[in-house]
């Protein structure tokens, strides 16, 4: 769904909250205040200049990163601390990072096959007959028996995302997931993301495709030192920027 003008457009009951989030590095206040909500089926992307925590927010969400106040709830339910419950959480929660983190000594399709086996507890043939739907759905049907380092940037990336939708995620979050693509390669990346988007598929992306952030999003988030300055609608956001901040980075970027 796109954006409808509206200042801020939430769709679905949230799935995902964080309330008044604060976070340190020693002395560095990484997350400050934050405050989120993502609806079921949203978009919602992430923007602002490096070292503003969007990193930091996204593993957060994940519990690669611990709080020190505040609370996140996915799916309504506060994030656990270990053990099972955690392993269940990062499949409910896939993430796809800026670098593609595969296995190497894996074939494609064991890359996006053998984690639903051991976290969700599918049977071998049921996750190989799924992932070669999702390896098909990311354009890789014919790469399934290659190894991560026969195929390109873009390709390997959409293997990640193929491998981050086999444990069926609630929330998809994706950090910087072009950043280390040659040009050519971004966009069949972003297509991917698009289509899941308009499927459906709840989004927190990270990312400096403005044009992406445009079409897809249904909010966007301008973060600077720590802080959400602005969530707005992107039309909104981007034709009138409210805080000088965001105008002064949008003029360095667009
Ligand atoms: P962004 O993704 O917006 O570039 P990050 O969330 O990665 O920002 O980082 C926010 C700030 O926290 C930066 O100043 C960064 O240097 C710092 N930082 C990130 N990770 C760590 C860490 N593990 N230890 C100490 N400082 C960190
Ligand atoms: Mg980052």
């Amino acid at each position: 769904m796109a954006a409808d003008g509206a200042d801020t457009v939430t769709a679905g009951d949230p799935l995902i909250e964080l309330r008044d989030v604060n976070k340190h590095y020693g002395t560095l206040h990484v997350l400050r205040d934050i405050d989120l909500t993502v609806g079921r089926g949203e978009v919602v992307v992430v923007i602002g200049p490096s070292g503003s925590g969007k990193s930091t927010l996204c593993r957060a969400i994940n519990r690669l990163e611990t709080i020190e106040s505040g609370t996140i709830t996915v799916d309504g339910k506060p994030l656990p601390e270990e053990g099972r419950a955690l392993a269940r959480l990062r499949a409910d929660v896939g993430m796809v990072f800026q670098s593609f983190n595969l296995f190497a000594h894996k074939t494609v399709l064991e890359n996006v096959s053998l984690a639903p086996v051991k976290v969700r507890g599918r049977k071998k043939e049921d996750a190989e007959r799924r992932a070669r739907e999702l390896l098909d759905r990311v354009g890789l049907a014919a790469q399934a028996p290659k190894y991560p380092a026969q195929l390109s940037g873009g390709q390997q990336q959409r293997v990640a995302i193929a491998r981050a939708l086999a444990m069926d995620p609630k929330v998809m979050l994706f950090d910087e997931p072009t950043s280390a693509l040659d040009p050519e390669m971004i966009n069949e990346v972003l297509e991917v993301m698009r289509r899941l988007a308009r499927d459906g598929m709840t989004m927190v992306v990270v990312t400096h495709e403005m044009g992406f952030a445009r079409s897809a999003a249904n909010r966007v988030v301008f973060m600077d030192g720590g802080r959400i300055l602005e969530d707005r609608a992107p039309e909104a956001f981007f034709t009138a920027p409210e805080s000088d901040r965001a105008k002064d980075f949008l003029s360095k970027i667009l």
